[in-house]
C-alpha cells in the first residue's frame, strides 16, 4: 500500500493529470453516455476549485500589489521598467484577443452548464457596470463572491499597505503568508485533480465525443502561435529598437532560462537562471539586472496575460456572450491586474482568470466548468506562457539597461561565467 502511494506521488502531478485525461477519454469513448454516472465526481472537484477562487484572488492580489516597490523609491530604472512591463503586457493581451477572435476556439463547444445556465440578462449600461465595481459593503462582496469588487478593494488595500510603509509591514507579511498558504491549499486541491479530470473528461467524451477536444487544440494553437508572434515581434523588436541588438542573439542568450521555464512552468523557479543569463549572456550590468529581473518575475507576465485574455474570448464564444468594445476594454484592464497578481508558480493563472470571466458576465458555475475543462491541458499551456513571461522580463531588462547606459559589450562575459551556463 505504502509502495503504491509512493509510486503514485513519485510521478509528477502534471503527468498524473495527463494520464487521467487519457484514461478518462478512453473510458468515455468505451462506455458512451453511461459515463454521465461519473459526472458527480467531476462536479465535486469543480466545487473544490470554486472554493479556492475568492480567497486565492484576494490574498495573492493584495500581496502582489503590496510587494511592488513604491515608484519614488524605484528611481528611473524602476519607472522605465514598470512602463515597459505594463506596455508589453497590454500588447500581449491584444495578441491573445486577436488570436481567439481569428481562430474562434470556443465556437461550437458545448459545456454542460451552457444548457442550464440562466438566460443572458440584457446588456448592462457602462455606467452601471462601473458602479458595480465599487462595493458598497466589502463583506457583502466577499459573501456573494463578487470578484470584480473584491479586486477593486484588493488593489486599493495593496496600495494602502504600500503607502503606510513601516507601520503596515506586519500586515504585508500576513498577506504574503496568506498567499503562500492559499497556494498550498491549491496544491492540495490539485492532488485531487487526476480523479476529477478523469471523471470530467470521461463524461464529456461520453456525451460529446471527440469534437469537444478539437476546440482545446485550437486554444493551444492560439496560445502557442500568439505567444511566438508576441516574442518575435514585441520582445525581438524591443531589443532591436532600444538596445540595437540582433533579436537572434537575444533569443540565443535567453535559451537557458527559456528551457527551464518550459520544463518547470514557474518564473520563480527560473529566476536564478534568468538573472545569470541577463548578466552573463546579455551583459546587463547588475544595477539593472538585479532590480528589473526580480520585479519582472513578480509582476510582468506577458504569456499569462495573453492566455487569460484568449480564454475570456474562448468562454464568451462557448456561452454565447456577445462582447462589446467596452467588454474588451474591461477584459484588458482586469487581465493586467490578474497578471500582476498571479504568483510565479505553475498553474497560478488558471484560477485567477475567474476574475476576468466574471467581468464579462460569465456565471461562477460556467467559470468553474471552463476551468475544469481546461485543467487537464493547463500544463501544456503553462509551459509556453512561462517561457513568454521569462522572455519578456529579459527583453525589458535589456531595453532598460540600454537606456540607462548599463548594457555591457558582448566580450565582457568571463569564460568561467560562460561555462556555468552550459
Ligand atoms: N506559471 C506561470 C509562471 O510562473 C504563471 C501562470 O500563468 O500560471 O510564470
Amino acid at each position: 500500500m505504502k509502495n503504491l502511494a509512493s509510486i503514485w506521488f513519485g510521478i509528477p502531478l502534471w503527468q498524473r493529470i495527463l494520464g487521467a485525461l487519457a484514461l478518462g477519454a478512453l473510458t468515455g469513448w468505451l462506455i458512451g453516455p453511461a459515463a454521465a454516472q461519473l459526472q458527480w465526481i467531476g462536479d465535486l472537484f469543480i466545487r473544490l476549485i470554486r472554493m479556492l477562487i475568492v480567497p486565492l484572488v484576494f490574498v495573492t492580489l493584495v500581496s502582489g500589489v503590496a510587494s511592488m516597490a513604491a515608484p519614488a523609491k524605484l528611481g528611473s530604472i524602476g519607472l522605465r521598467a514598470m512602463a515597459l512591463y505594463m506596455a508589453t503586457t497590454f500588447v500581449a493581451i491584444l495578441f491573445g484577443l486577436a488570436g481567439a477572435l481569428i481562430l474562434q476556439p470556443g465556437r461550437g463547444v458545448t459545456l454542460e452548464a451552457a444548457a442550464d445556465s440562466e438566460p443572458l440578462a440584457a446588456p448592462v449600461p457602462l455606467g452601471e457596470r462601473l458602479m458595480a465595481i465599487v462595493p458598497e459593503n466589502v463583506f457583502a462582496a466577499f459573501a456573494s463572491g463578487d470578484i470584480l469588487a473584491i479586486i477593486f478593494f484588493g488593489v486599493l488595500l495593496g496600495a494602502g499597505l504600500l503607502m503606510a510603509g513601516e507601520t503596515a509591514k506586519p500586515l504585508i507579511r500576513l498577506f504574503a503568508a496568506g498567499s503562500e498558504a492559499m497556494l498550498k491549499v491549491t496544491h492540495i486541491v490539485m492532488e485531487v485533480a487526476p480523479i476529477g479530470v478523469f471523471a470530467l473528461v470521461a463524461s464529456v467524451m461520453g456525451s460529446e465525443g471527440v469534437s469537444a477536444f478539437v476546440s482545446v487544440f485550437s486554444l493551444v494553437l492560439v496560445i502557442y502561435l500568439g505567444g511566438a508572434a508576441h516574442m518575435i515581434v514585441v520582445h525581438g523588436g524591443m531589443v532591436r529598437f532600444f538596445a540595437s541588438r540582433s533579436p537572434l542573439t537575444f533569443f540565443a542568450a535567453a535559451r537557458a532560462p527559456q528551457l527551464l521555464a518550459f520544463s518547470t512552468s514557474s518564473s520563480a523557479a527560473t529566476l536564478p537562471v534568468t538573472l545569470t543569463a541577463a548578466e552573463e549572456d546579455l551583459h546587463i550590468r547588475p544595477a539593472v539586472a538585479s532590480s528589473v529581473i526580480p520585479l519582472g518575475a513578480t509582476i510582468n507576465m506577458d504569456g499569462t496575460a495573453l492566455y487569460v485574455a484568449a480564454v475570456a474570448v474562448f468562454a464568451a464564444q462557448i456561452f454565447g456572450v456577445p462582447l462589446t468594445i467596452g467588454d474588451y476594454a474591461t477584459i484588458a484592464l482586469t487581465t493586467v491586474l490578474v497578471s500582476i497578481g498571479t504568483a510565479s508558480v505553475p498553474s497560478a493563472s488558471l484560477f485567477l482568470m475567474a476574475a476576468v470571466l466574471d467581468v464579462i458576465g460569465i456565471t461562477p458555475d460556467q467559470t468553474a466548468l471552463v476551468i475544469g475543462f481546461l485543467l487537464p491541458f493547463d500544463r501544456i499551456l503553462d509551459m509556453w506562457r512561462t517561457v513568454i513571461n521569462v522572455t519578456g522580463d529579459l527583453a525589458v531588462a535589456t531595453s532598460v539597461a540600454a537606456m540607462e547606459g548599463e548594457l555591457g559589450e558582448p566580450g565582457e562575459a568571463t569564460e568561467a561565467a560562460k561555462a556555468q551556463q552550459v
